[in-house]
């Protein structure tokens, strides 16, 4: 009965959310593709690799199911590049789609096989990118594939939308030395007698055509295994030795995601491939591609991002994603929301609550921005928040059921739609079946609709009656505009959420839950017999929201030593840093920044007290300096730079010549560039020689330069200009700051033999270079440019401008 009364509730509640969402939720499901056929198998067989000419052959053999009575033709996907040699069926070309014609109408469930053998050339980075070494270290030859969301197509006709899944063979025939991973399970690997390989994958289960992947590169196999399956890691030879320390972590997050869902990794093995120039990483199904940065042995000190989140998102696309997929881009947040909470959940369960929060923390960081710049709901075509407000709204969720009914909430919707595709109505509806909780006020308010609840929040006490009152404004504005297609996109005035208040008084805390669900919802907490000593507004941090909550520092202090949250640690943390001149909140600093217990509390308490007077922030800097975090020395290295003074420039040399980790080393660039004015210019010269992981100490130095506008450093960053991506910037920047040398170097840079340096330059004039001075030089240069690549580039660009300047 119970469970009859809740139902009632929640649907009256979303009726009243607005009718809108309704509209939204059609509008979704209208991006679906129809088609009328059933995608079985490809057979796809790639040979001839030529890196000159960016091309190769193929051979594929398709296998579907005709779902209309009457069908006569079959349209399939397949880049204007991909020339037929020959087929067994009739075939036409339109575009980028290829028509095959059937000898005769096929009925409903009618196989149809046909056979394609093509001459295929890729506009390099379209579908597959081929990379030719250049004499660049760490960059051997090599060709990657990358599908999502459609470029499969232009290296294999197919299907090329998410809603049908098929099996398929990858057999790639590829150069002495080199080797091909692909999905699925190796079925054979034949060595030809001049040295060239065949390589024969399978995928078994279906699986969607945007997650067909190929790699060819020269590559080694670090082998481990999860219960019988493989989990290997192919990296270059170079490499071997940093893949164990970074991958090995992938068995145990096999597993405890199979735990945490309930289903057992579903593939037949697990790759992970690193390739150069990649976005950071693609979760091919069973064979996740992923950029070759791979940490040394002591950059694990600093957290990398790699192992932190890479890894462990793009494992769980395995089950969110390539096992469960969206229907439509438009439910993508499906795929991407999960990938990005379960990262999360992983480090939970191994490294405890906090680890876990300060996850989210990032993720709330990454959202806030991301909404400030533009708000759309997470169930939106093209919606650009669909990685951290997942992460986020999952977090909710899973905070509001609880966790047994959250993941069996999870397991029914991998349960239900496994192998098959999903959209955002069927996670509310496999919610519903494991719980019997109708959440469709939850799914209107955090999926279809667009914002979160921005709470303005004021206390009365009242000793005689023993109250605390909170009146709960929610100031959020429905502002959105429509866009050209009358589409807008709506905030609700007001969210529903439970709450929990917990008042702190010297004779212990009093706890009140209540229900917000109004623009103005008022709060009695009763019993409070003492005075407050804190308030904390939504303890635990139940709702994703914005917070403007004006308290007297101490209550502040109290919060920021006993709360255990960490996003209210950072709202505190916050509140005091806006009080330099408040003794109470430079103390309480000064404790959270040497003696708390989480050492992101440690580093924002020292990020705040970057902002105090000297007095109060050097003496518990100097003491935080010898934290064993990592982030915190580098937190406050950076601090002392803000702070300035000659005992800060000194402190900031003794961490640049000390300090083991790369991001403190980083952070003492910035810092003696802004302390020491005399020793700048040799110090910075000698940081641009220092080699650490992804650059972090050069990138630091490059920047310390731009900002410096030091134009006597121009013939130093150019000589640099091959070695690194930001020498070209830094040259644009110091010429946007007046120096003519700067701007003729970088022209010069144009005409450069190496391809790469070419492109970071016109990058340089297009991104970096004030428009003003970019547009006349490039003008200038563009007679004179040897390289016909590069002429073309510089042309178009010019062109656009002059269309955007003309308007
Ligand atoms: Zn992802």
């Amino acid at each position: 009965m119970r469970l009859l009364v809740s139902l009632v509730t929640a649907s009256c509640a979303a009726t009243a959310l607005g009718a809108q969402t309704n509209a939204e939720r059609m509008a979704n499901d209208r991006y679906t593709r129809s088609h009328d056929y059933d995608l079985i198998h490809q057979r796809i067989e790639l040979s001839n690799f030529d890196w000159d000419s960016t091309s190769f052959d193929g051979n594929v053999a398709t296998t579907l199911v005709a779902r209309r009575a009457g069908v006569d033709s079959v349209i399939l996907d397949a880049g204007a590049k991909l020339v037929v040699k020959s087929a067994t069926l009739r075939t036409a070309r339109h575009g980028d789609t290829l028509v095959v014609f059937l000898p005769r109408p096929a009925d409903v469930g009618d196989t149809v096989r046909f056979t394609i053998i093509y001459h295929g050339v890729v506009e390099n980075g379209h579908g597959l990118t081929y990379i030719n070494s250049e004499g660049r270290p760490h960059r051997p030859r090599q060709i990657w594939s990358q599908g999502e969301d459609d470029n499969n197509h232009y290296w294999f006709p197919t299907y090329d939308f998410p809603n049908d899944k098929m099996t398929w063979d990858v057999v790639a025939t590829v150069p002495r030395g080199f080797t091909a991973v692909s999905n699925g399970r190796l079925v054979s690997d034949v060595v030809a007698r001049d040295g060239s390989r065949t390589f024969a994958w399978r995928q078994e289960k279906p699986s969607a055509t945007y997650l067909v992947s190929l790699i060819v590169a020269p590559l080694v196999k670090v082998h481990d295994t999860w219960r019988t399956i493989p989990v290997d890691y192919y990296v270059y030879r170079e490499d071997s030795a940093l893949a164990r320390p970074l991958f090995h972590v992938t068995p145990d997050m096999i597993d405890v995601y199979s735990r945490l869902t309930g289903v057992a990794y579903p593939w037949a093995k697990y790759a992970q491939t690193t390739v150069a120039d990649f976005f950071g990483g693609m979760e091919n199904v069973s064979a996740t591609t992923l950029v070759d940065w791979l940490p040394g042995l002591r950059d694990y000190q600093d957290r990398p991002w790699y192992q932190w989140i890479l890894i462990p998102h793009e494992l769980s696309h395995q089950w969110f994603g390539d096992y469960v997929t969206t229907e439509n881009w438009a439910n993508m947040w499906l795929n991407e929301g999960f990938a990005e909470f379960m990262p999360g959940e992983y480090w939970r369960e191994k490294l405890g609550t906090h680890p876990a929060q300060d996850y989210l923390l990032d993720e709330y960081n990454q959202f806030m921005q991301i909404d400030d710049e533009h708000r759309m709901p997470l169930a939106a075509l093209g919606s650009n928040n669909i990685y951290p407000k997942g992460a986020l709204v999952l977090q909710m969720l899973k905070q509001y059921l609880g966790d047994r009914p959250f993941w069996a909430s999870v397991h029914r919707y991998l349960v239900d739609h496994a192998l098959d595709n999903a959209t955002t109505d069927d996670l509310r509806q496999a919610v519903l079946d494991a719980t019997g909780q109708n959440l469709d006020w939850f799914w209107d308010q955090w999926m279809y609709q667009a914002g979160y609840p921005d709470f303005t929040v004021t206390t009365k006490y009242d000793s005689t009656a023993a109250t605390l009152t909170l009146v709960v404004q929610q100031t959020q504005q429905d502002s959105s505009k429509a866009d050209s297609t009358g589409l807008r996109y709506t905030t609700p005035a007001a969210f529903r959420m439970p709450v929990t208040v917990r008042v702190g008084t010297g004779a212990g805390d009093v706890v009140a839950r209540a229900e917000l669900s109004r623009r103005q919802d008022t709060i009695v907490v009763r019993d409070v017999k003492r005075a407050p000593t804190m308030v904390i507004f939504d303890d635990g941090n139940a709702i994703l929201k914005r917070l403007t909550f004006d308290q007297p520092t101490a209550w502040l202090a109290v919060q920021l030593d006993r709360d255990p949250d960490l996003w209210n640690r950072h709202w505190v943390i916050a509140q005091l840093g806006q009080r330099p001149n408040d003794p109470l909140a430079a103390g309480a600093l000064a404790k959270a920044a040497t003696s708390s217990d989480y050492f992101l509390t440690r580093v924002a308490a020292v990020q705040a007290l970057a902002q105090f007077p000297a007095v109060a922030a050097l003496p518990p800097l100097q003491a935080a300096l010898k934290d064993t975090s990592a982030q915190v020395r580098a937190a406050v290295v950076e601090a002392l730079g803000t702070v300035g003074g000659a005992q800060a420039a000194t402190l900031a040399r003794q961490a640049w010549t000390n300090d083991s980790s790369a991001a403190v080393r980083a952070a003492a660039v910035v810092a003696i560039a802004q302390t020491d004015s005399a020793g700048r210019r040799p110090f910075l010269l000698q940081a641009l020689l220092t080699p650490s992981y992804r650059d972090e100490i050069q990138n630091s130095a490059y920047r310390a330069i731009a900002r410096s506008g030091d134009t006597t450093m121009v013939d130093s960053v150019n000589a640099h200009a091959g070695d690194h991506h930001f020498a070209p910037h830094v040259l644009a920047a110091l010429a946007s700051r007046g120096s003519t040398r700067a701007l003729d170097l970088l022209a010069k840079l144009l005409n450069d033999d190496r391809t790469f340096v070419r492109g970071w330059a016109l990058e340089a004039f297009q991104f970096t270079l004030r428009h003003e001075l970019a547009q006349p030089a490039l003008q200038a240069a563009s007679a004179g440019l040897k390289f016909a690549d590069t002429k073309k580039a510089v042309d178009e660009l010019l062109q656009e401008w002059a269309k955007a300047g003309g308007k």
